[in-house]
C-alpha cells in the first residue's frame, strides 16, 4: 500500500512539473495579450506583428528553449518587401512557326523583382502531366491550372526554371501590391488569360516570347518566424525532429468595418499560445523526448503561407530529419457550427498518413479524444501544414472548431475562448507530440494518390 501511495504522489509531482502545467489561466494571460487591440490584429507585416513576435521570443526564452537565431536570438529573419509592380509598359509577344500573338496590357501580370527584357527566347512547353523535362535556366510555358497553384508553382519553382510563363484561357485579377521573399532567388511569374494565347501555346511547337516590363516599386519589410529548440534525449535519435507550429499573424485592420481590427483570437492567437504554452510545460519534464522538437511560430499564413514556405526554403533543421509537423489553428473556440467540441481536436487531411492516428493514442491517455470531420482531407491544403508536406515532410493542422461565428470578423476576440477547454486539449495535444517524439518509428505518409505529391519530393 505504501509503495503504491508513493508512486501515486510521485505521479502527481510529475504531473504538475509536465503538461500539468498547461492551464487555462496562463492560456487566457497570452491569448488576450496576443489579440489584443495594441497589437492592431497582426498584419504581416505590421508594427503589432513585431510586438507579438518580441513577446514570443521571450517566452521561448523564459521556457529555456534553445534559440533558433544567431546570437542567441529566437528569431529567423526573412528580408520580404512588399512589391507594386508598373503594368504600364508590360508588353508580351509570343511567336509559333507564322502567327505572331500581341498580348493587351491587360490580359497579362508579370510578378518579378526587377525590370524584364526578353527579345524572341526559345520556351520549353510543360506536359499537361507526367515528369517534368529538364527546366534549369529555361523560360517555360505550361498551363495556369497544372502549374499555377501552390503545389505546381512550388514544384517548378524548386527546379530553377529562367522564368515561368502560365497561360489561361481567361484573365485573372490584375496584380495589385503584394508581399513576397525578397532573396528568394525564384524565377519571375507571367500570367497570361488570353484563349487565343492558350490554344496556340497548349498545341505550339517552336515557340519565343519575348518580354518587355519596368521594375516594381520595392519597400523592404523584414518579418520573423519565432521559435525555440528542445533538445531530445536519446543520443541515437536526437538529430530527428518532430516540429510543433501555429501561425501568430492575422489581417490587420480592415477600413469601414465597425470595429476595424481584426484581432484574430481564434485564428490564430489560440494556436500561437498553444505552441508556446506546450513549449514551456513539456521543457520542464523530468525527462525530455527522445526526439528533438522544435516550437515555431510562423508569420505570413493570411497572405499565402508566407512564414511557412520560408521555413521550407530555409530550414533551420534538416527536413529529410524531420519526422512530422504538427500546425495548430483555432484551438480555443468549441462552438463549431456542427455542433460543440469539448475535449476533442480533429486533424485536416486525416487520411494523408498515420499520424492523426498515433497522435491520438497519446491524446486518449490525457482523456481527449481525435474525431474525424467527414470533408477534413479538403481543409488539408489551408494552413501552414501543406507547406511542410509539399517539402515532404509528414504533416498536418490540428484544430478544435472548423467553423464559429466571427471567423476572419473584428468580432473573433479573445472573451469568446473556452479555456478550460483548451487547456484539456492542449495536453491532449502534448502527450500526442511525445508520443510521435518517443516512438521508434517514424509516422509515415499513406500509399494514395492524393498524398504523391508529398511522397516523392525526397
Ligand atoms: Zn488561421
Amino acid at each position: 500500500m505504501k509503495l503504491i501511495a508513493a508512486s501515486l504522489a510521485l505521479a502527481s509531482v510529475l504531473g504538475a512539473q509536465g503538461l500539468g502545467l498547461i492551464s487555462a489561466e496562463s492560456l487566457k494571460a497570452k491569448v488576450s495579450y496576443l489579440a489584443s487591440d495594441e497589437l492592431e490584429g497582426r498584419n504581416t507585416p505590421s508594427a503589432g506583428l513585431d510586438k507579438a513576435a518580441e513577446y514570443l521570443g521571450e517566452q521561448f526564452r523564459k521556457a529555456g528553449l534553445e534559440p533558433i537565431g544567431p546570437g542567441g536570438s529566437f528569431f529567423q529573419e526573412a528580408h520580404f518587401a512588399q512589391i507594386t509592380p508598373n503594368p504600364e509598359k508590360l508588353s508580351v509577344r509570343l511567336v509559333t512557326g507564322e502567327k505572331a500573338l500581341e498580348l493587351a496590357p491587360d490580359t497579362a501580370s508579370v510578378r518579378s523583382l526587377t525590370a524584364l527584357d526578353l527579345t524572341d527566347v526559345a520556351v520549353t512547353a510543360l506536359p499537361e502531366k507526367g515528369e517534368l523535362p529538364e527546366v534549369r535556366g529555361k523560360v517555360v510555358i505550361g498551363a495556369a491550372n497544372v502549374y499555377g497553384t501552390e503545389a505546381g508553382l512550388t514544384r517548378l519553382q524548386g527546379r530553377q526554371p529562367k522564368l515561368i510563363l502560365l497561360v489561361a484561357k481567361r484573365k485573372g485579377r490584375s496584380l495589385s501590391t503584394y508581399l513576397d521573399d525578397a532573396e528568394s532567388g525564384q524565377a519571375p511569374v507571367l500570367r497570361i488569360g488570353n484563349e487565343d494565347a492558350f490554344n496556340t501555346i497548349t498545341s505550339a511547337q517552336n515557340l519565343k516570347l519575348s518580354l518587355h516590363s519596368e521594375a516594381p516599386k520595392i519597400e523592404p519589410a523584414t518579418v520573423r518566424n519565432v521559435g525555440g529548440i528542445l533538445q531530445g534525449s536519446d543520443p541515437a535519435l536526437r538529430d530527428q525532429f518532430v516540429i510543433l507550429t501555429a501561425h501568430y499573424d492575422h489581417v490587420g485592420r480592415r477600413p469601414g468595418s465597425g470595429d476595424q481590427i481584426f484581432n484574430g483570437a481564434n485564428d490564430n492567437a489560440s494556436g500561437t499560445a498553444s505552441v508556446v504554452e506546450i513549449a514551456q510545460a513539456m521543457a520542464k519534464l523530468p525527462a525530455h523526448p527522445k526526439r528533438s522538437i522544435l516550437f515555431l511560430t510562423l508569420f505570413g499564413e493570411e497572405k499565402g503561407l508566407l512564414g511557412a514556405f520560408y521555413y521550407t526554403r530555409h530550414p533551420l533543421v534538416p527536413l529529410a530529419k524531420t519526422v512530422a509537423e504538427v500546425n495548430l489553428e483555432q484551438m480555443g473556440r468549441t462552438d463549431d457550427k456542427e455542433g460543440a467540441r469539448i475535449k476533442e481536436f480533429s486533424f485536416t487531411g486525416p487520411s494523408y498518413s498515420d499520424l492523426p492516428e498515433r497522435m491520438a493514442e497519446g491524446a486518449k491517455a490525457e482523456g481527449v479524444n481525435v474525431y474525424k470531420k467527414a470533408d477534413a482531407d479538403a481543409f488539408f491544403a489551408r494552413s501552414d501544414n501543406y507547406a511542410f508536406a509539399l517539402a515532404g515532410v509528414v504533416s498536418h493542422t490540428a484544430v478544435v472548431a472548423y467553423e464559429y461565428d466571427g471567423y476572419h470578423a473584428p468580432d473573433d476576440e479573445w472573451q469568446k475562448l473556452d479555456y478550460e477547454n483548451m487547456a484539456s486539449v492542449d495536453r491532449g495535444v502534448a502527450a500526442g507530440i511525445l508520443k510521435v517524439a518517443n516512438d521508434a518509428v517514424a509516422p509515415k505518409w499513406s500509399i494514395t494518390t492524393a498524398t504523391e505529391p508529398y511522397r516523392t519530393v525526397h
